[in-house]
């Protein structure tokens, strides 16, 4: 099984400038391609495969243009790909399935530099760090997320590619077969919610991120930025005439890459906690796993708890979840979310119409008494009606 993962890097400034010149050259060739096959279309002559313009652009036009020697200055694999990419656009073309290529304008399109494993140490990858060709070792800043080359991992090819200043790793993994784990023979009930984030029917809770002082504090100073941002536009509009507007524009382009910042850094905490969670939750290898099938969309038309839930990622951890499932074949259970999971006793069986919000204590007639939401997630866990993600 083929998989691909996608994360952000922490390259160097040299590194930088390596992956910035190799995609430029790459975006420069894709280019070339496209009009070198329009010119020889406007003098009658025959198309151009990626093949044979890559021998007519080693054999020929370099050796009689050195001035575009500097194509040669980055990975060659990664120029080829571009080359494959552009020819790959003119096919859909001619089969009609797309329009005619058009040319890859700097910042707004998507080349990327490809990369390709051809000799052992290629693309090796660690927890922190991805050997990629050309670049050598790079940092990655989401520690984990792609499987290791240890685990018996093998990274096919890749790509790394650029968004508004930051740079991410893309990379098709071969998941050996042996990698699927036995499981244990019980299954788990998690039952989401606002308080605390996940509550699993093992016993383990899972804290609101939003909750912890750090998050707290950083929500605490991106307010104030914003509000400084604000201020400064107020500024800037009582300014407008004056001279001083250029001084203040300037000003305003920092404030707003401090508000960016920040709203990435506390984005990164919340994901990282998603992917800790499913993480340690798929470890203990139950053989399915239960859960709600949350109404986000309704939940969010709710003003009181669109932000809450929007901030907790619920369903970023459900794709997660979904996939770490497959991944290890672990059975993804989804119960409708008008099954009374919280409602009813999970000893009995009865349900408990009048339970309110506030109460947190699930007492029964029965003498049973649990914690609610644990209640909840243990009935998850048994549920007998449900589909299967
Ligand atoms: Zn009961």
């Amino acid at each position: 099984m083929r998989k691909s993962y996608k994360t952000e890097i922490n390259p160097t400034q040299e590194q930088i400038q390596k992956i910035n010149k190799t995609i430029g050259t790459c975006r420069f060739i894709y280019n070339f391609y496209i009009a070198h096959n329009k010119e020889l279309y406007n003098k009658g002559e025959k198309f151009m495969t990626a093949k044979s313009f890559s021998v007519w652009l080693n054999n020929e036009f370099l050796l009689n243009s050195p001035e575009y020697l500097w194509i040669k200055d980055v990975s060659s694999k990664s120029v080829k790909k571009s080359m494959e990419n552009a020819y790959t656009a003119f096919t859909r073309f001619f089969k009609k399935q797309s329009r005619f290529p058009r040319f890859k304008k700097k910042n707004k399109s998507d080349v990327k530099m490809y990369f390709v494993k051809n000799n052992p140490k290629d693309c090796f990858c660690e927890r922190h760090r991805i050997n990629i060709p050309t670049l050598g070792w790079v940092r990655l800043k989401e520690k984990g997320y792609i499987p290791t080359t240890k685990q018996g991992y093998v990274i096919k090819s890749g790509t790394v590619s650029c968004k508004a200043g930051r740079y991410y790793v893309s990379v098709l993994i071969e998941i050996p077969d042996w990698n699927k784990p036995q499981l244990n023979n019980f299954g788990l009930g998690i039952d989401l919610g606002l308080k605390d984030f996940a509550i699993i029917s093992n016993g383990i809770t899972k804290k609101n991120i939003n909750k912890t002082a750090k998050i707290r504090k950083l929500e605490k100073q991106l307010k104030r930025e914003q509000r400084c941002l604000s201020r400064k536009y107020e500024d800037l509009k009582k300014r407008n005439n004056k001279m001083k507007g250029e001084a203040t524009r300037q000003n305003i382009q920092k404030q707003v890459l401090k508000v960016q910042k920040l709203h990435h850094r506390i984005d990164n905490i919340r994901t990282d906690y998603i992917n800790k969670c499913v993480n340690e939750i798929v470890k203990t290898k139950p053989s399915y796993i239960t859960i709600e099938d949350l109404n986000v969309k309704g939940m969010m038309k709710n003003k009181h708890l669109s932000k809450a839930v929007a901030s907790q990622k619920f369903y970023e951890f459900r794709t997660k979840l979904e996939a770490k499932c497959k991944e290890l074949g672990i059975e993804l259970r989804i119960v409708d979310r008008w099954y009374p999971s919280s409602k009813l006793c999970h000893e009995c069986g009865c349900i408990k119409r009048d339970l309110k919000l506030s109460d947190r204590e699930y007492i029964c007639e029965c003498g049973y008494h649990a914690d609610r939401d644990y209640n909840a997630s243990l009935n998850l866990r048994d549920a007998i009606s449900y589909k299967i993600a």
